[in-house]
């Protein structure tokens, strides 16, 4: 997808501040963080939301959650974390490559808005 965003991010068209990868999975710091660790981890092809990635892949499923977990504890987030993937409007997606977001370093609220 030549105009997705997080695809130029896993090419590295658009530079990022990269935690963890691996030859399938990136993990890089949220521009906007809405908590003191803000990563998203996305599947370097492209997948537009859960939906699809699950469903097409969940091998590649599976890797983008356990690479999460181990940015949960790369960042030292011993005392609890939360994972997120928005999906579509109502979810409050706003790219459309599927993408975890890894929160923590403080208390977060339940629910959420
Ligand atoms: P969504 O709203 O789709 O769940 O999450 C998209 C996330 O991507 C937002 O948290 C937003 O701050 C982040 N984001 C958008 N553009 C960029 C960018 O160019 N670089 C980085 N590192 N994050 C971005
Ligand atoms: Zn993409």
């Amino acid at each position: 997808m030549s105009d997705c965003l997080f695809c130029k991010i896993a090419s590295g068209e658009i530079p990022v501040e990269v935690i963890l990868e691996t030859d399938a999975v990136l993990a890089f710091r949220d521009i906007d963080p809405q908590a003191p660790t803000h990563v998203l981890v996305i599947p370097r092809e492209h997948f537009a939301d859960a939906n699809a990635l699950a469903n097409q892949n969940p091998g590649l499923a599976g890797e983008v959650l356990a690479l999460a977990t181990q940015v949960a504890t790369h960042e030292g987030l011993e005392s609890g974390y939360r994972i997120v993937t928005n999906t579509g409007p109502d979810g409050g997606q706003s790219v459309d490559h599927i993408h975890l977001h890894v929160l923590g370093g403080r208390p977060l609220t339940w629910p959420p808005g």
